[in-house]
């Protein structure tokens, strides 16, 4: 994906930090997140929202390896959507961690986002699967990870993130034979709570 002129202020915005609005007519425009949150803040009364620049953070993981957080804020009426995420390599749109918090648009955009750096912290302390031998496992017993939608299934089926890593769901399927007749319980969460 390219980089986008916003329709508004003409800035050349990065694909991550574009948003697309319908018009009344139905056509859609494209905003950089700046503009959207302007127009938002005129449109839901929030006279006191200014809108948050975040420079990226870089976070160890388990293993040590350093990840690359770009941030985005969203004001969506009375409440403010903070994303902490790291940008699609090698063509994998929808792998990296990922992250969501929702907060009050009057609090201070700087407290919201040490409680979201806390949360991606929290997350990535843990291991969710192993490589032995070439194959993936399932490091423990419980794994934590996020539905995304597969293009090669053409969603169909999706695929999942675990760890940051992008895995196919018979991939997935394949991991879970370790664990033949055993129970399990698959619960959803919601992307700006905790898993
Ligand atoms: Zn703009």
């Amino acid at each position: 994906m390219t980089d986008t002129i916003c329709v508004r202020c003409g800035a050349v915005t990065p694909p991550h930090d574009v948003v697309s609005v319908a018009s009344p007519d139905g056509a859609f425009r494209l905003l950089c997140s700046r503009c959207f949150n302007t127009g938002m803040a005129h449109l839901a009364d929030v006279h006191t929202f200014e809108h948050p620049e975040f420079t990226p953070v870089c976070l160890p993981d388990a293993d040590g390896v350093v990840h690359e957080f770009h941030f985005r804020s969203l004001l969506f009426g009375d409440q403010l959507s903070l994303d902490a995420f790291e940008l699609a390599s090698g063509g994998e749109d929808c792998a990296g961690f990922h992250f969501q918090l929702l907060g009050d648009p009057q609090s201070d955009p700087f407290e919201l986002l040490g409680v979201l750096v806390q949360k991606v912290k929290r997350a990535l302390a843990v291991r969710h699967v192993v490589e032995r031998s070439g194959h993936l496992e399932v490091a423990g017993t419980t794994v934590r990870g996020r539905i995304e939608w597969d293009g090669s299934e053409n969603g169909r089926l999706p695929c999942v993130v675990i760890d940051g890593r992008r895995i196919d769901w018979t991939d997935f399927g394949a991991m879970l034979m370790a664990f033949e007749g055993w129970q399990f319980r698959i619960e959803l969460v919601d992307p700006s709570d905790e898993a």
